[in-house]
C-alpha cells in the first residue's frame, strides 16, 4: 500500500520522502544500532551505512533477499558477481528450491555474519576501498523494502548469442568470439522448456526482469519469456541490455506490445572509428539510429534508457564526452568497472599514464541543473574516484613477476601503436593483426618482438602485406 502511494507521488515529493526517511534512519542508526548491523562494525561498512540512499538498513546487501541471477553455465546466484562453483545449478534443482533453500540460504547466512569475503569478494574489495558509488550492492537498495517472499528481480543471462565480438568481451559472453575460436557456439545449454514453465510461479511477483547475453535481441528464449510476462504480469518492468545493433519486426512487435521496457545500451566510443574497433562487427551510425528509436519509445512510455560505458585504455581520452552525449539526449550514463582483460583495464595502466588520465578527467565540468545531469556528473566523479583508488592501491598485491609482465604488455602495445603515428587505415589493420595474434599462446612473446622492429620497416610491412601474411611473419618471428 505504502509503495503504491509512493509510486504515484510527484518526483519532488518522492525525493523529499526519501530524504526524511533517510535522516530518521540515520538518527536511529547513530543512537540505537538496529538489529542485523551489529556484526558489521568495520569502519568502511559503518561509513557505507551512513552514505546509503535510503539511510542505514538492516542488511548490507539486499540481492540475496530480492534477486536471482541465472548465469549461462546454469549456476544461479543473487547477482552476476556472486556465482561460483558452490552456487546451486539449475541442472539439478528447481528455481523454487534454489531460492528457498540452496546456495541462497548460505549467502544470506554469510551476510548475516558480515562475511563478504567468501562469496562476495567483488563488493568486499570496493567496500574496503570505500568506493561506495561503484558498489553493485547499490543496485538492490531500491528493493530493500519489498515484503514479498519471492524474488522481485530476475536477471537472465541464458545464452551468449551475440552479433558482435567486442575487444573487452570473451567467448562466454559473445558467440561471435566463440565461433572464431571453435567454429561452433555453445549458446544456451542449461535452460530448457521446463525452466521457462517454472517461471510461471515467479513472474507474478516480479517488479523487474533483466535480460543480458550475448545480445538479448538475438536470444530466442527471451521472446518466450517476454510473451509470458506480457500475459501474466504486464506491469513488470523489463530491462534489456543491448548493443543496439539489431532491429527487426520481432523487436518492433515487442516495442508495440510492452509498455514497461527500459534499455541499457552499451556504447564505448562516440568516435566512429574507435567505436567500430572496440565493438567489432558493430556499425556506429546504425547503433545511434537504434538508440534514437529506443529513446523515442522511452519518452512515449515514460521509461528509461541509460548508456553503459566500459572505461578502458582505448577510450580513456573520451570518457567525459559520454556525459555531454547523455545530457544532450536527456538520458543517464553509467560507467562499468572494467578489470579484465588486463591489457585494456585502467586498473593496470602504467602508473604515469593513469595519473595523466585522472588529471585530464578532473578538468571536466558539466552542468548539474536537472536530476539526470546531476546523476551523470556524479557517476563520472565516481569513476574518477575509482581510478584514484586504483592509482593509490598498493601494487605490491600483485606478485612482482605478474606486475612486470602486465606493465611490459601495456607499454609494448602503446609502443606498437605509436609506430603508426595515428594512421587510421594502418590502425585498423594493426588491430586486426593484434586480434589474430591474441588468439595464439605466443601473443606476449610476439608483441615483445614487434616493439623492437624499426618504425619504417614496421609501417612498410603493414602497408604491403595482408593480415594473414603478417600473422604468418609474426609467428615466425618467435
Ligand atoms: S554483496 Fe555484491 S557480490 Fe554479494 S550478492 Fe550483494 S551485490 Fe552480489
Amino acid at each position: 500500500m505504502i509503495n503504491k502511494i509512493y509510486n504515484i507521488l510527484p518526483q519532488f515529493c518522492k525525493d523529499l520522502t526519501v530524504e526524511i526517511n533517510r535522516d530518521l534512519r540515520l538518527l536511529w542508526f547513530m543512537f540505537v544500532k538496529p538489529k542485523g548491523t551489529k556484526k558489521c562494525q568495520d569502519k568502511s561498512f559503518l561509513a557505507y551505512q551512513k552514505s546509503r540512499k535510503y539511510g542505514p538498513l538492516k542488511h548490507i546487501c539486499y540481492a540475496p533477499y530480492t534477486s536471482m541471477f541465472f548465469a549461462r553455465n546454469g549456476k544461479v546466484s543473487p547477482c552476476y558477481a556472486s556465482y561460483n562453483d558452490n552456487s546451486s545449478s539449475i541442472d539439478n534443482a528447481s528455481i523454487h528450491d534454489i531460492w528457498f533453500k540452496g546456495s541462497f540460504a548460505k549467502i544470506r547466512e554469510e551476510h548475516n555474519n558480515c562475511d563478504f569475503e567468501t562469496t562476495c569478494q567483488f563488493c568486499n574489495k570496493l567496500m574496503l576501498q570505500k568506493s561506495y558509488g561503484s558498489l553493485l550492492i547499490n543496485k538492490y537498495e531500491h528493493y530493500a523494502f519489498s515484503k514479498s517472499k519471492y524474488p522481485t528481480i530476475m536477471e537472465f543471462e541464458l545464452s551468449n548469442k551475440c552479433n558482435l565480438s567486442c575487444i573487452m568481451c570473451d567467448s562466454n559472453l559473445s558467440s561471435s568470439i566463440e565461433k572464431n575460436k571453435k567454429d561452433d557456439i555453445t549458446d544456451n545449454k542449461h535452460y530448457d522448456k521446463s525452466f521457462i514453465e517454472q517461471l510461471d510461479e515467479f513472474i507474478p511477483h516480479l517488479q523487474l526482469a533483466e535480460f543480458t547475453g550475448g545480445d538479448p535481441f538475438m536470444i530466442k528464449e527471451y521472446y518466450e519469456i517476454w510473451d509470458k510476462i506480457a500475459k501474466i504480469n504486464p506491469k513488470c518492468h523489463i530491462l534489456i541490455t543491448t548493443n543496439a545493433n539489431t532491429m527487426n519486426p520481432k523487436i518492433e512487435h515487442l516495442l508495440n506490445t510492452h509498455k514497461n521496457i527500459h534499455f541499457n545500451v552499451s556504447i564505448d566510443s562516440l568516435e566512429k572509428e574507435n567505436y567500430e574497433n572496440i565493438r567489432r562487427g558493430g556499425k556506429f551510425e546504425y547503433a545511434l539510429h537504434n538508440i534514437d528509436i529506443f529513446i523515442d519509445y522511452c519518452r512515449k512510455n515514460k521509461t528509461n534508457l541509460n548508456i553503459l560505458v566500459c572505461p578502458m585504455t582505448v577510450n580513456r581520452h573520451e570518457l567525459h564526452k559520454f556525459v555531454e552525449f547523455a545530457n544532450s539526449k536527456n538520458i543517464c550514463v553509467y560507467y562499468h568497472t572494467v578489470i579484465k582483460p588486463k591489457e585494456l583495464s585502467l586498473k593496470y595502466l602504467d602508473k604515469q599514464l593513469l595519473q595523466e588520465t585522472i588529471s585530464n578527467l578532473q578538468t571536466f565540468e558539466a552542468p548539474k541543473k536537472t536530476k539526470k545531469q546531476k546523476t551523470n556528473f556524479e557517476n563520472y566523479q565516481n569513476l574518477v574516484k575509482l581510478l584514484i583508488n586504483w592509482e593509490k592501491e598498493d601494487k605490491k598485491e600483485e606478485s612482482t613477476n605478474k606486475k612486470e609482465e602486465l606493465l611490459t604488455k601495456t607499454q609494448a602495445l602503446e609502443l606498437i601503436l605509436s609506430k603508426i603515428d595515428g594512421n587510421s587505415n594502418l590502425n585498423k589493420k594493426l588491430m586486426a593483426l593484434l586480434d589474430e595474434l591474441n588468439k595464439t599462446d605466443v601473443y606476449l612473446t610476439i608483441i615483445g618482438k614487434l616493439v623492437k622492429i624499426e618504425n619504417n620497416i614496421f609501417v612498410e610491412y603493414l602497408q604491403t602485406k595482408t593480415v594473414e601474411e603478417l600473422k604468418e611473419i609474426c609467428l615466425n618471428l618467435k
